[in-house]
């Protein structure tokens, strides 16, 4: 790592006059502790330098300038939700967070798009759409903490991706600063663009390796229609994903198809001191959102789905009849990982596989039998109408925090292995960070590598965006 070059007291004095009073935090290890790791867990987090906190493009192409010339390694950070490590600092350097550049800049209402900030949280954006009456329709689970910008950075996806497609769908336009300081537009207030290759494609799920991403222009949909949830409960996961399927194909607006096993609903529910139905002889839940624009279509939609899902091999399935009953069965899904860190702290959320559906029955074979030769509990939860699954591993009570982090990261990889012999990935939408890295490299073939590093240089040719990170070598 000695190629880097270090934050001495000339260049805080720089980065403090390029940001202001309050935007660089340095010697103080308590608050540089808080940018130091993300959701992935504190054991793979690392120590950055300085943190810098920009207000706006100029600062951060200020910041960018100074790192270029000094070669100081950079980090972006939006809310550091992120699941794989992909906001820590490994080089050290400097961590640059977006949490300052927060504004909703425009809801623009006749292109139907939103010109916003990156560190705009997912959810006010959601917000702020719907009460000038569109639908963003961007759905992470962590809707309520993520940023817009770590949402574009990571191509998130979600509980909707189903109907509206993951994060990349929904950006049209994007302002970026290259590791020089440079600014770049690409795309605009459209929606449709052949004018060159599509950096703004590339970008989207680059993780912080080849720009900081500092203005987004993001599609809004018309106002969405009514929607009912369903939670249909299986005695076997063969009955629950033969549903799916059907369900998808069934011709009805489905905006969401997820999935949780047994396992994750006992730990869940006993966090949140709530119970589901059928819990006791339940080996999985499904939880559907079907869409109509009228009452009667609605009522149509329901009603086929739930006879699939009966006609299927459901014991049951509830038709939420109130805000407070869709409520309850959402907040079971959104805090499926909290559900099990309270069963362990160390449960890890790395896990983020996908595979064609039809290989999903099979893929949930292999993580039990995988689970259980390394002697491993874990629960499941899924976008499974994307054949996205992420299952959630807890420690072995006898095992050490530090050996639990090889340990997890080498069970994923055997799973990612089993994923990729199916035909899918080792990332679906929570992304490569560090965590995967090496399983990634080996994953393509030397021709791909050649093409994507050649990529990375070219942005980045002293490799400071992010290093250690998908195609980034750490030194
Ligand atoms: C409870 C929970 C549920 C989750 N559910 C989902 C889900 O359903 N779907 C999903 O996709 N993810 C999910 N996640 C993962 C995470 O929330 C997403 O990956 C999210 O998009 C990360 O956003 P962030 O602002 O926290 O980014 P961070 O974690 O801060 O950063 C993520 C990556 O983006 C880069 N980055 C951030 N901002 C910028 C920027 N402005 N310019 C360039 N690079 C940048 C960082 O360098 C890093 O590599 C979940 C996480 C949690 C904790």
């Amino acid at each position: 790592m000695e190629q880097y070059g270090a934050i001495t007291e000339e260049i805080y004095q720089e980065l403090l006059a390029a940001v202001g009073p309050g935007g660089v935090i340095m010697n103080d290890s308590e608050a540089l502790d808080n940018y130091a790791w993300d959701q992935a867990g504190r054991i793979w987090g690392h120590m950055p330098e300085a943190v810098v906190k920009p207000a706006d493009t100029a600062q951060v192409s200020a910041v960018m300038k100074i790192a270029s010339r000094e070669h100081i390694p950079v980090t972006p950070r939006g809310a550091g939700s992120g699941l794989n490590g992909g906001a820590v600092p490994l080089a050290g350097g400097i961590v640059l967070s977006l949490e300052r550049m927060n504004r909703i800049l425009e809801i623009d209402k006749i292109n139907r798009v939103a010109v916003v900030e990156p560190g705009v949280v997912t959810n006010d954006l959601c917000r702020a759409a719907a009460e000038e009456g569109f639908l963003y329709a961007g759905y992470p689970m962590s809707t309520e903490t993520s940023f817009i910008g770590g949402n574009f950075a990571t191509n998130a996806g979600g509980g909707k991706v189903i109907r509206y497609g993951n994060t990349r769908r929904h950006v049209l336009g994007a302002e970026a600063v290259l590791p020089s300081g440079e600014i770049i537009n690409l795309g605009g207030r459209f929606r449709k663009d052949t004018w060159g290759y599509s950096l703004i494609n590339l970008l989207a799920g680059s993780e912080g390796t080849l720009a900081v991403v500092t203005k987004l222009i993001v599609n809004l949909e018309p106002k969405p229609g009514k929607t009912v949830n369903l939670l249909a409960c299986y005695p076997t996961l063969e009955e629950l994903v033969e549903s799916v399927a059907k369900v998808i194909g069934s011709g009805k607006r489905i905006i969401s198809c997820e999935f949780m096993d047994k396992n994750l609903v006992k730990y869940t529910t006993e966090y949140l001191g709530c119970t589901l139905p059928e819990q006791d002889r339940s080996e999985g839940y499904l939880l559907i959102q079907v869409e109509g624009d009228t009452e009667a279509q609605l009522e149509d939609g329901y009603e086929t789905v739930g006879k699939i899902c009966l006609d299927c091999g459901a014991f049951e399935v509830f038709v939420a009849e109130s805000r407070t009953d869709s409520a309850a069965m959402w907040n079971v899904r959104q805090n499926g990982l909290e559900g099990m860190r309270a069963r362990d702290p160390h449960a890890c959320a790395s896990g983020d596989l996908m595979v064609p559906l039809s290989s999903v029955p099979e893929m949930i074979r292999r993580i039990k039998e995988i689970s259980a030769e390394w002697n491993i509990e874990i629960g499941i939860i899924s976008h499974i109408g994307d054949g996205n699954i992420h299952p959630i591993p807890l420690k072995p009570a006898d095992m050490t925090p530090e050996h639990w982090a090889r340990y997890a990261e080498e069970f994923f990889t055997a799973l990612i292995r089993e994923a990729i012999a199916l035909g899918g990935v080792g990332s679906g939408e929570h992304g490569v960070g560090h965590v995967k890295q090496k399983v990634l490299m080996d994953s393509k073939s030397p021709a791909e590598i050649e093409l994507l590093q050649g990529i990375k240089r070219a942005f980045d040719p002293y490799n400071i965006m992010n290093p250690g990170k998908m195609f980034s070598p750490l030194d």
